[in-house]
């Protein structure tokens, strides 16, 4: 490929920020545009398990594998279940035995940026839109800046993308249901008894159509999402610990004790995603990776190893093949058929949430995970 090719990429996300170290890595200038005024703008959000086949491999061909041993827990990726009485349904007896170690996306997203030249991620640029210049080239508009122009555009850009409507009309459906988010700091001096309530890994607790699922982070943080099958502006009038608390009333006082914990930042989260099996026809010198090409729900944790295998593919189609929509169209086929099973057990796996059979479901699936381990 050649090395004047002029790429830019939309978005300094685990996908967006993998493809850049990929490219740079080979010697291609890169330039990623992030709205976020810097790396610290806003926390990025809690633990992710990065599997073997697609996000550890993609770091690997990022050359950041020690940097990653140095970030991921291999401690804590350990399951419990409850039901709303607190009783025990199951516990992994080795949190540290898996092959998927858990990572604070801010770490990750700070090891991939310290392995990327000083000014290739532009901060606060938001691109409102992508337009044609000529017949070949594609400029990005930041309200009346241009910036390009660029023969490639990545919308690496996540679940609203604005490159995504170049390519494709399709909008990420809401799944009915809504996450509130919330945090207890500090867990193992100041709230001990949680943190063994939610142990190495993380804590599903599920019954009377509402379930809650805690995760261990770095630095002794708990990261606890309540989650509800509601319309999408229910959780305004829901934002607040005591209004959480309440919609779990007669749960038993020791799960409860999450709620008198944590601290006041409540966020809800409604959960979208893009139909399964969601593709394109292609179209020169623009392309999608991550969220932006196949939002799934959380159910199955593979959003962000799908993303950074994206990165990985397409990255190594462009490096590999001169032309580039040749490069470009060898990774979307390929990545189209990839995504389905994942995107299709997500879909399963949000649809049978909060079901009646929901904690039997759930038991079956971490008892098939610690055999299959
Ligand atoms: C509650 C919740 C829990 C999750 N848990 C897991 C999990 O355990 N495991 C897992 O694998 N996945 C999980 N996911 C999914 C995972 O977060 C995503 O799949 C992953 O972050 C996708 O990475 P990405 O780089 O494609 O997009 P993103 O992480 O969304 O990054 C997109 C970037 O683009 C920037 N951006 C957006 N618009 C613009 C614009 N117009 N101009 C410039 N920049 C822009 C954003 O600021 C952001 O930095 C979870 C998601 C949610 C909502």
């Amino acid at each position: 490929m050649t090395n004047s090719l002029r790429i830019a990429i939309v978005g300094a996300g685990p996908g967006g920020l993998t493809l850049a170290r990929i490219l740079y890595r080979h010697g291609l200038a890169v330039t990623v545009f992030e709205r976020e005024g810097g790396p610290l703008e806003r926390p990025q959000g809690g633990t992710l398990d990065l599997h073997v086949e697609s996000g550890q491999l993609a770091l690997q061909r990022a050359g950041l594998e020690h940097a990653f041993k140095r970030i991921a827990r291999y401690e804590d990726q350990g399951s419990r279940l409850m039901d709303h009485h607190a009783n025990l349904l199951f516990e992994d007896p080795n949190p540290d035995a898996g092959d998927r170690p858990e990572v604070d996306r801010t770490a990750l997203r700070q090891a991939l940026l310290d392995s990327l030249p000083h000014g290739c991620v532009k901060w606060g640029v938001r691109i409102d839109e992508v337009r044609p210049v000529g017949d070949r080239c594609w400029a990005l508009h930041q309200g009346p800046v241009t910036h390009g122009p660029f023969d490639l555009v990545v919308g690496a850009d996540g679940a609203w993308s604005k490159v995504r409507p170049l390519l494709s009309s399709y909008q990420p459906q809401y799944s009915g249901l809504t996450f509130i988010e919330f945090g207890i700091d500090d867990v193992d001096r100041q709230h001990p008894h949680l943190a063994r309530l939610v142990g190495r890994g993380k804590l599903e607790v599920a019954g009377e159509a509402k379930a809650l699922i805690v995760q261990r982070n770095a630095h002794a943080h708990l990261r606890g999402y309540a989650i509800f099958r509601v319309p999408t502006d229910w959780a305004v009038d829901h934002l607040s610990l005591p209004a959480l608390k309440a919609q779990f009333s007669g749960w038993h006082p020791d799960v409860l004790a999450l709620f008198d914990a944590a601290n006041e930042t409540v966020v809800a989260r409604p959960i979208h995603a893009l139909p399964v099996g969601h593709r394109w026809s292609h179209r020169q010198g623009l392309t999608l990776i991550g969220d932006a090409a196949h939002l799934m729900s959380p159910f199955g944790g593979e959003g962000v190893n799908a993303a950074m295998l994206d990165a990985a593919e397409l990255a190594q189609h462009l490096l590999e093949t001169p032309d580039c929509t040749a490069a470009v169209q060898a990774y979307e086929n390929h990545m189209f058929e990839r995504v389905m099973p994942a995107a299709q057990g997500s879909a399963e796996g949000a649809a049978l949430q909060l079901s009646h059979d929901s904690l039997a479901l759930s038991l079956a699936h971490l008892h098939h995970h610690l055999t299959t381990q």
